[in-house]
């Protein structure tokens, strides 16, 4: 039975989630003595890997100060350990819950993968960087192609020598699917752009631009069958069923995009926070990084359905620190 009354103290600052945004915050945190707690996760399923979306893209290319790139997971491990080098703690734990009605706030963690019981933790103030999940279409074949040809982020890895002047398959009909497909035209000799429907979802202006890029092919009332290719080359083709027919085909491509959404990691916050229609957390001042509730601040994937890179993530995670650093001084917690 888990023993979730036992607190051992009361922090100043949890931080919950330790990609980028949770990193970049520890770092500030710790450098101005708040000796921050991070509940990185507890690796169980892959939205609860400590480090977050990064430990599964392979290399980073586009953040600033890495002048040949470096690994997803590599970047995790530096950031954690420069936070850990100014005073910051590490549990490997998930949140389950968290009550934000009281002072201190409640936060109940476990790490279910070593099988450690439910603990609970009072805080002063609390960071949420706990990202976004891609959304995959969920077949056994894309899993076993992931970072070898299947992707769902065209910024991140479209770059790839593997990519480079080969055909390609982004799935979706929204604005990701359409950046993403647009994107990866610089690269590819053709994108072929998977649709379930026969209508892009996508703003107008943006389905208008894709659909005239004469290296795109549309491929409508459509979904992905299954992955193929072989452990040796990756992701050779994909299985394409017509839904209208319930026809198939193959289409030769050496990446498979999936551009089908993000589900934001808000659930463990049970309605406690403000949130959007589509589950991301609102900063009702918009430049800060408060959430609806004082003393709670959110950085990253979690507030921003926009942007999601590496290093605006990790931007949002200094704001937050700044911001719950000064709202701990003026509540008197030094
Ligand atoms: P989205 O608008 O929710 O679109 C998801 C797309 O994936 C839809 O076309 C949907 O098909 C399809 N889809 C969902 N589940 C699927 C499945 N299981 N199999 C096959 N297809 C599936 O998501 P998004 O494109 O990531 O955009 C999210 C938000 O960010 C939107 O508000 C968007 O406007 C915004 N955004 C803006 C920009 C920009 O302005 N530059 C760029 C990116 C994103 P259906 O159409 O049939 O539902």
């Amino acid at each position: 039975m888990p023993n979730s009354n036992l607190i051992e103290k009361t922090e100043k600052l949890v931080i919950i989630g330790s990609g980028p945004a949770g990193w970049t915050a520890a770092i500030y945190a710790a450098r101005a003595n708040l000796a921050p707690l991070v509940l990185a996760g507890d690796g169980l399923t892959r939205d609860r890997m400590p480090g977050g979306q990064l430990m599964f893209t392979t290399e980073v290319e586009n953040f600033p100060g890495f002048e040949h790139g470096i690994d997803g997971q590599k970047m995790m491990a530096v950031m954690q350990q420069q936070a850990e080098r100014f005073g910051t703690r590490v549990s490997n734990h998930f949140v389950t819950r968290v009550d934000f009605s009281v002072r201190p706030f409640k936060i109940w963690h476990i790490n279910e993968l070593s099988g450690d019981d439910e603990q609970l933790t009072e805080a002063h103030a609390v960071i949420i960087s706990t990202g976004a999940s891609a959304n995959y279409l969920g077949l056994e074949s894309e899993r076993k192609f992931e970072n070898n040809g299947v992707s769902a982020c065209a910024v991140c890895d479209g770059a790839l020598p593997r990519f480079r002047n080969a055909p390609l398959v982004v799935v979706g009909g929204g604005d990701s699917a359409c950046e993403e497909a647009t994107y990866l035209t610089k690269f590819a000799s053709k994108v072929h752009l998977v649709h379930r429907r026969d209508e892009l979802r996508a703003s107008k202006i943006m389905a208008e631009r894709t659909l005239k890029n004469p290296k795109l092919v549309p491929v409508w009332n459509s979904t992905v069958d299954e992955v193929l290719g072989t452990d040796a080359d990756g992701v050779t083709g994909v299985r394409i069923k017509n839904l209208k027919t319930n026809q198939t085909h193959t289409i030769e491509a050496r990446g498979m995009f999936a551009a089908i959404g993000h589900t934001p990691n808000t659930k463990f916050l049970n309605g406690q926070v403000q949130l959007n229609e589509k589950g991301y957390i609102v900063l009702p001042d918009g430049f800060r990084s408060m959430t609806s509730v004082e003393g709670v601040f959110a950085a990253g994937d979690v507030a921003d359905s926009v942007y999601r890179q590496a290093i605006t993530a990790a931007g949002m995670g200094c704001k937050a620190a700044i911001d719950a650093e000064r709202h701990l001084a003026e509540n008197g917690v030094h």
